[in-house]
C-alpha cells in the first residue's frame, strides 16, 4: 500500500500540530499527547494513513512524556533511518505507507530486544476494535 499526497493535501487532512510532526519531523512537548497514559486495548494505527503500527500489548511506562512501545506491530510497517539533526545521532522511525515521521527508537527498552520506540501521540490514533 502506498498512501502518496501532495503536501497541500497533507495540510488539508492532518491538524497543524499533526503536520508538524509527521511531515516536519516535529516533536510534541513531553507529557502533552493524549496516549501518554493510555491502557486501553487496540491497535494503534497511523494518524496520517491508517497503517497498522502499534499493539497495545508492547505499549509501557517509560517515563518519558510520549507513548513507548516494545516493538512495532509489524515491523514491514515502520522504516528506520538515521537522524543527524539537533547534534544527536538517533534512529528515526517512519511509517512506511505514508512516510510519515512517528518518532525515534532507542536501545534502553525494556524487553527482549531492548527497544524502545517512543512515538508521538499526534501520530497516532487508537483503534479498539482490534489488537
Ligand atoms: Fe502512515
Amino acid at each position: 500500500m502506498s498512501t502518496t499526497k501532495t503536501d497541500q493535501e497533507w495540510r488539508e487532512k492532518l491538524s497543524p500540530e499533526q503536520y508538524a510532526v509527521l511531515r516536519g519531523k516535529g516533536t510534541e512537548p513531553p507529557f502533552t499527547g493524549r496516549f501518554v497514559h493510555t491502557k486501553d486495548d487496540g491497535t494503534y494505527r497511523c494518524a496520517a494513513c491508517g497503517a497498522e503500527l502499534f499493539s497495545s500489548e508492547t505499549k509501557f511506562d517509560s517515563g518519558s512524556g510520549w507513548p513507548s512501545f516494545t516493538e512495532p506491530k509489524n515491523s514491514a510497517n515502520v522504516e528506520l533511518h538515521e537522524d543527524r539533526s539537533h547534534g544527536m545521532v538517533r534512529t528515526e522511525v517512519t511509517c512506511k505507507s505514508c512516510g510519515g515521521h512517528l518518532g525515534h527508537v532507542f536501545d534502553d527498552g525494556p524487553g527482549p530486544a531492548g527497544k524502545r520506540f517512543c512515538i508521538n501521540s499526534c501520530a497516532l490514533d487508537l483503534d479498539t476494535s482490534t489488537q
